[in-house]
Parts: structure tokens; C-alpha cells; sequence
């Protein structure tokens, strides 16, 4: 019996026509985590990797690696006679404690002489008959016996190790987040890159009103996402001239939603030379003036590009509980200035009017200075330090 990894591919196995184009990114995105040299193979029902004794360190890369549905340890034979399977099954069981178990059993070989509940009961038997004081309980057992016959091969494995779920990185095509130094928005991140959006992050900056410590801050974020997306690309934008701009020529009130309407712009263009198909980015339902339904169609208005949001119907609290489980909450909340929190009137209006908006702008060259702004823009690539331990969240 060969000692072997494999992974079960959980929602890409309802994806009929186009499950192989799914497995090749997943094959593709383990290699980046485990090594281009990974040993890896697979079919259309289990991805097999060779790993070396290096069982603990592989699963735990593995756990954040989106598209894995369950990992498991296995013992592969080829030889698929009963008996065999029966010898196999006992010499394994030798070190393991148990009183209670249940066999279950998948056959995908069609063509094997006993059907799935008839091995169940032989195999079921079988261990009682040689193993003293174990009962079987179907319910609630202590030992899960799992036996697979595929068609080359039979596994035989006891646990089933939780992966993360979600579509591997990148099998949706790229988003461009929109990530600020605070909680939401490296939350969206996470449940963007889960759906298997591969992201690119921008920033916007207005030295020196906002200071290196601000973008400091989201580098860190950055590389937290970085983990589960392959590292990240991230786009930092000069917004200072345009910034300054608005808050000179234009009512305080409005301040909020113009300047949105700019990062909205700038988004889409970069987003449109990186090839992304939305973007992604942190607002909630109501959590500020800018983010009532009326603000995000006002400023929602200047793109054509679509906007995920996907924490608008989490409130703060449960947005909070995710981001300390990926470990993005103590960074977020250190104190440095972000540039909208500078230009902060004291009454944002809370229904802004599109005519208005469209009407204030041309108070300012905006065009211009956009071209500027994504002219000089810089762009750096941030990676992973680290191996967070995946963490269920929903
Ligand atoms: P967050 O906690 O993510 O900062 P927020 O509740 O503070 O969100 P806003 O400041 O209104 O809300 O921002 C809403 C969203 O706009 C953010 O979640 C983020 O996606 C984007 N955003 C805001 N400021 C910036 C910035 N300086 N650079 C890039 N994106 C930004
Ligand atoms: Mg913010």
C-alpha cells in the first residue's frame, strides 16, 4: 500500500462541461503553494499528491487553498481483490483505538462484482469477526472506515480534513479590490478571492496628508490576502491633487460622493488595462452616508464596469468576527489616517442628487488630473510571509 494525499474537489464536481478547465487551475494553484516539483495527479473524481512523509506541512498549505473540498490521508493499492482489501484493512487497523465504527463504502467501478452495501456488510463482518470488543454504530462511530474501489485502485483512509471550499483562484476571472487601511474591505477581499476571483489591489493615497505608515498598513493587508490569492498585485494611486481639489471647489457636502465617484473612475480604467471584470470592494448597507442605497447609485453612476460588494449585508459585527479570523482586524484597526477620513465634512449629504454631482464636478479638471493620477501610478507586487491556519468562517 502506497501512503498519499488526496482531495476531494467538492462544488467543482457539479461543474459538468467544464470541471477539467476547474481541476487545471486547482493542479495549478497547488503547485505555486507546494512547489512547481509537487507530485500531483489526477482524474476527474480525486486529485492524488505525492507528498514524502511531508504530511503535516502539506495539508496545512493545502487548508488554504481555495477549491479543496475535503483532504485525506489514504492507503492506495491496486490490487482490488476482496481478500486483499481485507488484509490491508486489518493490518492498518492494528494501531488504532476504537470501540465503535462503520464502514462506508464508494464504488466508482461499476464493474465490480459487489455492490457498495454488500461490501459494506462483507467488510463489516469481516472486521468483527477479528477484531475483539468493537460494535458498529452507525450513527455516532469512533472510527470511520472509508473504502473507495475507483477503477485502478482502492482507498482506504479514516479521517476526511475539512478544506476551505470555495472555486480555486483565478477559475472566475480578476477583480480589482478596492482595499482601504480599514476592516471592510480586506474582508470582501478574502470572500472575493473564496469565489475564485483572482484579485489585484488598489489604493489611494494623498500624501502627505496620509503618511508611509498608512501605506504600510495596507501592504500588511495586502499580505494577508496574498495568502490565498498567490500573491497581489497592488496598484497606488497619487490621489492627493484631486483630493485637494474637491475640498477646495466643491460643497463640503458633496466632498464624500465626488471623491467616490473618482476612485470609482480611476477603478475601472485600472481595472480595464488589467483585464479585471468587476470590482470588488468593502461597502455595507448603510454603514456610512456614502454607502445608502441613493449613494451607491450616485456613485455608482460614472462606471459601467459591475461593483461586488460583498459584505453589503453583513453588519459590522460579523464583518469584524471574519477579518479577526484572517487575522486582518489588529492591523486594520491601528490608527493611521486614510485620505477619505481626512476630508471628512461634517455633514455628508446622505441622499446626494446625480445632477448635482455631475453639475459639481465640472468645477474641477477632472479628467486631467485622472489621467495624471493613473499616468504615475505605481504599481508592487506583495507575497505571503506567512501560512495562516484556515479557519471556517460561515
Ligand atoms: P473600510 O473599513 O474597508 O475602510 P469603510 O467602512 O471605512 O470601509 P469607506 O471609507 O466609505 O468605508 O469605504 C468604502 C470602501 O471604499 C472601502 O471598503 C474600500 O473598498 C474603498 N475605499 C475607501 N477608501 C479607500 C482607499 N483609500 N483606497 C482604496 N479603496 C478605498
Ligand atoms: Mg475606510
Amino acid at each position: 500500500m502506497q501512503k498519499i494525499i488526496f482531495i476531494k474537489y467538492g462544488e467543482l464536481s457539479t461543474k459538468k462541461e467544464n470541471r477539467n478547465f476547474f481541476i487545471k487551475i486547482l493542479d495549478n494553484n497547488i503547485k505555486k503553494v507546494l512547489g512547481q516539483n509537487a507530485d500531483i495527479s489526477y482524474d476527474y473524481g480525486r486529485m492524488f499528491i505525492n507528498c514524502q512523509n511531508d504530511y503535516e506541512n502539506t495539508i496545512n498549505k493545502l487548508k488554504n487553498v481555495f477549491g479543496i473540498h475535503n483532504i485525506c490521508i489514504a492507503y492506495k493499492s491496486e490490487d482490488k481483490k476482496l481478500d486483499k482489501i481485507k488484509s490491508n484493512l486489518l493490518e492498518l487497523l492494528k494501531d488504532k483505538n476504537f470501540k465503535t465504527f462503520k464502514v462506508d463504502v464508494k464504488r466508482s467501478d461499476k464493474n465490480y462484482p459487489l455492490n457498495s452495501m454488500e461490501l459494506c456488510q462483507n467488510i463489516g463482518g469481516f472486521i468483527l469477526k477479528n477484531i475483539p470488543n468493537i460494535k458498529v454504530d452507525v450513527h455516532n462511530p469512533e472510527l470511520i472506515i472509508s473504502i473507495e474501489i475507483r477503477l485502478k485502485e482502492v482507498l482506504i483512509y479514516f479521517e476526511n480534513i475539512k478544506g476551505a471550499g470555495g472555486y480555486p483562484v483565478s477559475s472566475l476571472g480578476k477583480g480589482i479590490l478596492m482595499l482601504s487601511g480599514g476592516i471592510d474591505s480586506p474582508v470582501a477581499g478574502y470572500l472575493a478571492i473564496k469565489r475564485g476571483v483572482k484579485l489585484e489591489a488598489i489604493y489611494f493615497e494623498s500624501p502627505p496628508h496620509t503618511s508611509e505608515m498608512a501605506l504600510d498598513k495596507v501592504k500588511k493587508l495586502a499580505q494577508k490576502l496574498a495568502i490565498y490569492n498567490n500573491d497581489i498585485k497592488l496598484h497606488i494611486i497619487n490621489f492627493t491633487d484631486i483630493q485637494e481639489a474637491i475640498f477646495k471647489n466643491i460643497p463640503h457636502e458633496y466632498l464624500i460622493t465626488i471623491m467616490r465617484r473618482m476612485m470609482y473612475r480611476i477603478s475601472a480604467i485600472i481595472a480595464s488595462r488589467a483585464n479585471a471584470k468587476v470590482i470588488v470592494n468593502g461597502e455595507s448597507i448603510g454603514q456610512v452616508a456614502s454607502q445608502t442605497l441613493t449613494s451607491m447609485s450616485a456613485i455608482n453612476e460614472v462606471i459601467n464596469i459591475p461593483v461586488i460588494r460583498p459584505v453589503a449585508c453583513f453588519d459590522k459585527l460579523e464583518i469584524i468576527d471574519i477579518a479577526k479570523k484572517i487575522d486582518t482586524y489588529e492591523t486594520s484597526i491601528l490608527p493611521y489616517e486614510d485620505c477619505c477620513t481626512i476630508f471628512v465634512p461634517d455633514h455628508p449629504v446622505i441622499n446626494p442628487e446625480k445632477e448635482l454631482c455631475r453639475q459639481y464636478e465640472q468645477l474641477i479638471d477632472y479628467e486631467d488630473m485622472i489621467y495624471e493620477a493613473v499616468k504615475n501610478h505605481k504599481i508592487i507586487t506583495v507575497t505571503a510571509h506567512e501560512d495562516l491556519e484556515y479557519q471556517d468562517l460561515l
